[in-house]
């Protein structure tokens, strides 16, 4: 790998890019606050988050990968230039290789419109790879290998769950149900429970604090939350259980299990074998929910575990591909 190559996880939820020698330099949210007017953008990243409800009425946060498909084009070519001007520096004196890891649902044409808004940024070279694959790889899994491994990466936008072997995918599905989806199937519950409405910034946080998806006696946690009574229109607040975000969960985390069946059910028996002995590897950031592990283990009978960083899996991948170039296909 040259000094000056970069990688980027081009995520739903947050973007990572990653330099040689100096790991992950930037981490940040994919968000755009533009000018309704003007259309023009006025921050990026951490800047536009901090701006979210804090704006005048013109001035909109928009997430133009939100789905895992590219929502805005114009908008996801203003943030990736921004983040790679800002965390490539001086690579640029010299022109970088680029690695970008997409949503793996988005189209050949969107592949192709981001290569280009990479290319536009004055890079040398651009790769695009598929996320599972490169999830696995930063995971620490040898894909090169004729032996199978199964990965499921439960991001914001999408959950990407793939086999892969002799480097590359043999059998996978991509979801629309993900980390987004689990903050409003909260904010739902909540809703028709206690008639109270949350924001799902506030979802998002009772996901993180007491979120579990096989809760039990033991770790079973409850928070206080706070929100606008429907009935009344009135401040109020009530107290959640684990038990009750778990429930609430139920119909998405079905979703995914029964995704990961089906992917299992297509994948030949050679590799399917191999896949009981090696265990299923989560990665994304919505694997660092309580009990996902535990319960994609009892619903699949296959050992599960969780990758070491799996918000940075994809980031740290796209690092070990750049220094093992044969990795990357269509060299
Ligand atoms: P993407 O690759 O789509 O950008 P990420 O892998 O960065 O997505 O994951 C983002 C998702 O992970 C968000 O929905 C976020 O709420 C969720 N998430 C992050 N940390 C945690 C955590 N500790 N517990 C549960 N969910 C989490
Ligand atoms: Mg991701």
């Amino acid at each position: 790998m040259f000094n000056h190559d970069i990688g980027i996880d081009l995520g739903t939820a947050n973007v990572l890019i990653y330099l040689k020698g100096q790991g992950v330099v930037l981490n940040e949210p994919s968000v755009v606050a533009i000018d309704s007017n003007s259309k023009k953008a006025l921050a990026v990243g951490n800047e536009a988050r901090d701006m979210l409800g804090r704006t005048p009425g013109e001035v909109k946060a928009i997430k133009p990968m939100k789905d895992g498909v590219i929502a805005d084009f114009d908008i996801t070519e203003v943030m990736l230039d921004h983040f790679i001007r800002k965390a490539g520096g001086k690579s640029f004196l010299r022109k970088p290789r680029i690695l970008i890891c997409c949503p793996s649902n988005i189209t050949g044409v969107e592949k192709q419109a981001i290569k280009e808004a990479a290319e536009r940024t004055g890079a040398k070279k651009v790769f695009i790879e598929e996320e599972p694959k490169v999830a696995a790889i930063g995971a620490g899994i040898d894909i090169s290998l004729p032996n199978g491994n199964m990965v499921i990466d439960i991001g914001g936008g999408t959950t990407d769950i793939a086999v892969l072997s002799l480097g590359g995918i043999v059998t996978s599905s991509s979801i629309r149900v993900a980390g987004n989806t689990f903050d409003s199937d909260i904010m739902k519950y909540i809703k028709n429970k206690y008639k109270l409405l949350v924001g799902d910034m506030t979802a998002e946080s009772i996901k993180l604090t007491i979120g579990n998806v096989f809760p039990s006696k033991k770790n079973e946690k409850s928070m206080t939350v706070k929100g606008r009574d429907l009935t009344t229109g009135l401040p109020n607040s009530i107290t959640l259980t684990s038990s009750e975000i778990c429930e609430a969960l139920k119909d998405s985390t079905s979703i995914i299990i029964h995704t990961a069946k089906s992917v299992l059910e297509q994948t030949p028996p050679e590799l399917a074998a191999d896949i009981v002995e090696n265990g299923i590897t989560l990665t994304g950031g919505g694997a660092l929910i309580s009990g996902f592990d535990k319960l994609i283990q009892s619903e699949l009978k296959v050992p599960v575990k969780i990758a070491e960083d799996p918000l940075e899996c994809v980031a740290i991948g796209t690092g070990i591909m750049l220094e093992n170039i044969n990795l990357v296909d269509n060299v």
